[in-house]
């Protein structure tokens, strides 16, 4: 399957809660690059929600750093992470890498130390695997019906199936 390798995660979690951060200490995760839109919060969302404070809370007490990759623009980024007293990037373009790169270079992070958190595959994971990052993939919280997504979804459907196949074999990786 073409872009394989960079297209397929590491792991899906029906819910960013479900990342925990006793299993990401277990991987040796000690930076999480986060996509916000649909992973983190809606589109809507313009401060962390309850849940997802929660969340960050509880990673950041286990030591581990998030630092927030978006390639959303500057104001929805900027408000959306001072809110949350944490570093963000904005415009991004994943799955272009400059940003992200620099993001990694800021924090002293490296690609066995890091995982790249997002909903899409096309984007996100495809940036955090080209720099050799874990990747853990939540569904989109609600989706933008636009046709550009919808499209979207339908080249990532062939990987998520080819995921789910190869899901038990793959476990020893984690
Ligand atoms: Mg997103």
């Amino acid at each position: 399957m073409i872009f394989e390798k960079w297209l397929i995660p590491d792991k899906i979690f029906s819910s960013f809660t479900d990342v925990t951060p006793e299993m990401l200490r277990e991987l040796g995760i000690r930076y999480i690059f986060s996509d916000i839109d649909n992973t983190l919060a809606t589109y809507d969302d313009s401060v962390p929600p309850p849940e997802t404070e929660k969340w960050l809370g509880k990673v950041r007490d286990k030591g581990i750093s998030v630092i927030f990759v978006s390639n959303n623009d500057r104001g929805r980024v900027e408000k959306f992470a001072n809110a949350a007293g944490l570093p963000c990037y904005w415009k991004a373009a994943k799955p272009a890498t400059k940003v992200l790169r620099q993001a990694m270079s800021d924090a002293g992070a490296k690609p066995e130390n890091s995982l790249l958190f997002g909903d899409q595959l096309l984007t996100d994971a495809a940036a955090g695997r080209r720099l050799g990052m874990r990747v853990f993939i939540v569904p989109p919280i609600r989706d933008k019906r636009s046709v550009f997504f919808r499209f979207k979804r339908r080249i990532e459907k062939p990987y998520l199936k080819k995921y789910y196949k190869t899901k038990k074999e793959r476990k020893g990786d984690l």
